[in-house]
């Protein structure tokens, strides 16, 4: 459970209303009962219930279990598709430890607004349902131009692309530089070629096909994440 109160040896921790309903009313949690609480900075512990109540309850920390974990340097950045597919690259991108989850309007992305409290409680629920001890930040919809306009100094971008050449492979990261990433994912009608022209003339973009198929933006989403994982993450 993410709470917004600090954790230490026998700090007490009171209940939000809705945080007593859901342990208590819902799970049915009784007093002395096990949970694991995080807040993002002070790792994770294990505490116990020692009120249970209606309209609140109260929490007792007992012991540390899991040192403050830092979230992976890679941000998601994608174009929003569909409600449903939206909230599900959200939850992978957090369960893969994502640091922040940035949804951008390219020219073909047809969402012009997002719920970003909606989709930053999915990433608060992934965290929690995975064991992580921090929470994604998940972003307001911002334009991807912007973004490449004022690009941090020293992040990679991987843009992931099936309309590339067959010689732009994963394979190809293996000389790509450790260090912070982020990922960017087109939405269903893809990049435009002017988009496609101006991400490969930028020095810290990386083009890369994920195979040969055309995948839905959540699969390629999941798919660029794990390779991030395995060839770059750290
Ligand atoms: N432009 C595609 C078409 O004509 O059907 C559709 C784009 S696809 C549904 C959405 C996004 O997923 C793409 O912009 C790209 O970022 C990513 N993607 C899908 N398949 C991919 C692949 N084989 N390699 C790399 N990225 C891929």
């Amino acid at each position: 459970l993410c709470v917004e109160h600090p954790l230490g040896q026998g700090q007490t921790v009171p209940l939000e209303r809705e945080q007593a309903h859901y342990l208590f009313g819902v799970m049915r949690l009784a007093e002395g009962a096990a949970i694991a609480l995080f807040n993002g900075q002070d790792g994770e512990w294990r505490a116990e219930v020692t009120r249970a109540g209606k309209r609140g309850g109260e929490l007792t920390c007992v012991e540390q279990t899991k040192p403050q974990g830092g979230p992976a340097d890679v941000w998601l950045m994608f174009a929003p598709i569909k409600k449903t597919r939206t909230d599900f690259i959200v939850e992978k991108a957090a369960e893969m430890g994502a640091a922040r989850i940035c949804p951008v309007q390219t020219e073909f992305t047809n969402a012009e607004r997002i719920r970003r409290d909606r989709l930053q409680a999915h990433a608060l629920e992934a965290a929690e349902q995975c064991g992580n001890t921090y929470v994604a930040e998940v972003d307001d919809l911002a334009r991807l131009d912007r973004m490449l306009a004022d690009w941090p100094e020293g992040r990679q971008l991987m843009f992931c692309d099936e309309a590339l050449a067959e010689d732009e492979t994963p394979a190809g990261l293996k000389n790509a530089p450790k260090g912070p990433w982020a990922i960017l994912i087109g939405p269903e009608g893809g990049f435009s070629e002017a988009e496609r022209a101006r991400l490969r003339a930028l020095d810290f973009a990386w083009p890369v096909q994920l195979g040969p198929r055309i995948l839905r933006a959540d699969t390629a989403a999941v798919a660029a994440l794990t390779l991030w994982q395995a060839a770059l993450g750290d």
